[in-house]
């Protein structure tokens, strides 16, 4: 896999009347082709900007992000309208934003394609063919109205699908379903990451994605400050998950507010270069214990 994402330094700041809010500060952040990633964190630490970066929906203030052969930074406004065709399929939390209500499911999947030109008989074969990926073959002439917001979002997914993208973001995709439905939205994006290779971002609260994706990136304070990677194990099936603190470019590193709580360390640490490893101690004497 090859980096297929990369985020450099990205730095978003709204302006609103006089006020200045720091949105992303200094993000760094790769994600391989193929990947399917989960963004947690807290609210307004900056995830649904990156999303809308991602999405070409918003520009970034200051930074480097391509997104396979786009770099979004140089991107005019006709390739913003191309970038957001063909390159990225979007599904919102809100079920009804994803989908128009007077359109039966298969016509739903197959707007987009009209709108860049596919013909009817390969809108409808596609279509058919995405809305059986989600697990919706039986439900092709159901309007939204009658469908559970589960099935909706998962006739979202295929929408978002239905030109090929490459990249799939999805913003707490299952922020207004039950956990039933919750499961089947993360299974069903699964499928799709493994039948068309297609790279996927989900934004969410669920602490059961984590076992249905390659890495969690924990954001705080417009940065990415941990992740947790799912590894194969020794046999090759069992998964370990394993934690890790982003390293940016320039050498700075996040630890998490829990470790700096538990030893009370605050705007300076000593820092001890070994054989292998760095040793991090709170602004005090380290006792000669500690060294192997
Ligand atoms: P999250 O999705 O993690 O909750 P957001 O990316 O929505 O966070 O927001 C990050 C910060 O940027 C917050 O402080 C939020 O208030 C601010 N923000 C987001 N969008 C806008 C906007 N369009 N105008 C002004 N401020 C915004
Ligand atoms: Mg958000």
């Amino acid at each position: 896999m090859a980096p297929f994402v990369v985020c450099e330094n990205l730095v978003k700041i709204y302006k609103i009347a006089d006020l200045e809010v720091v949105a992303l500060q200094g993000l760094d952040l790769i994600i391989e082709g193929g990947e399917m990633i989960a963004l947690v964190g807290p609210s307004g630490s900056g995830k649904s900007t990156l999303m809308n970066i991602l999405g070409g929906l918003d520009s970034p203030s200051a930074g480097r992000i391509t997104v396979g052969e786009t770099d979004i930074m140089e991107m005019k406004q006709r390739d913003q309208v191309r970038y957001r065709r063909d390159v990225v399929g979007f599904v919102w939390q809100q079920t009804a934003r994803n989908l128009l209500p007077y359109l039966t499911a298969l016509e739903n999947v197959e707007m987009p394609m009209a709108f860049s030109g596919v013909g009817s008989a390969e809108r409808r074969d596609r279509a058919t063919e995405l809305l059986e990926q989600v697990g919706l073959g039986d439900r092709l002439s159901h309007r939204p109205e009658n469908l559970s917001g589960g099935e909706q979002q998962r006739v979202a997914l295929a929408i978002a699908m239905a030109n090929r993208p490459q990249l799939l973001l999805a913003d707490e995709p299952t922020g207004e379903v039950d956990s039933q439905s919750a499961n089947d939205i993360f299974d069903t994006m699964r499928t799709l990451n493994a039948a068309y290779g297609v790279t996927i971002v989900i934004v969410t609260h669920d602490h059961n994605v984590s076992r249905r994706v390659n890495r969690v990136v924990g954001m705080r304070d417009g940065r990415a400050s941990v992740e947790v990677l799912r590894r194969a194990g020794q046999d090759g099936v069992e998964l370990t998950a394993e934690e890790f603190a982003v390293l940016d470019r320039t050498g700075r590193l996040q630890l998490p507010h829990q470790y700096m709580d538990a030893l009370n360390m605050r705007d300076r640490v000593i820092v001890r270069l070994l054989d292998d490893h760095i040793e991090i101690y709170p602004d005090v004497q380290p006792t000669e214990t500690t060294a192997e």
